[in-house]
């Protein structure tokens, strides 16, 4: 399944930045992801509780925004939403010099991790002193 090793690439890249962060635990991720890209969220979704198992983002959510597809013609200027499966012929000139200004993205845009548990705090025993 593609969006499997979507998952899997994700929480590898995650979990080494959360690692190098010093953190304990991811929380939440959020992924931008393009109509175009070939990735259903839900799917995605499923696959991302299955490929944080083990790692630092057990349990951690997983966030999507979808990103609508759009197109420009290079001849005549016109910008239009290409929808899915995408329509790239220019409706106005029929022109063949399309290009695809967004709609396939797929990449991380946040993440939440915990930081690792203050040291304890030994202020009430010196304060009973001081009475
Ligand atoms: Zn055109």
């Amino acid at each position: 399944m593609h969006e499997m090793s979507v998952a899997l690439s994700v929480v590898d890249q995650v979990e080494q930045a959360a690692r190098s962060g010093g953190a304990h635990g991811v929380r939440r991720v959020a992924v931008e992801i393009g109509e175009l890209a070939g990735v259903v969220p839900d799917a995605l979704a499923f696959c991302f509780g299955l490929a944080c198992g083990g790692t630092l983002l057990e349990g951690a959510e997983l966030v999507t925004r979808s990103v609508p597809g759009r197109a420009s013609c290079a001849p005549c200027g016109r910008a239009w939403d290409t929808g899915m499966p995408p329509d790239m012929i220019c409706a106005a000139c029929r022109g063949g010099a399309t290009e695809l200004l967004s709609g396939r993205e797929l990449r991380i845009t946040e993440v939440h991790w915990s930081a690792p548990p203050a040291a304890p705090d030994l202020t009430p025993a010196s304060r009973s002193e001081e009475s």
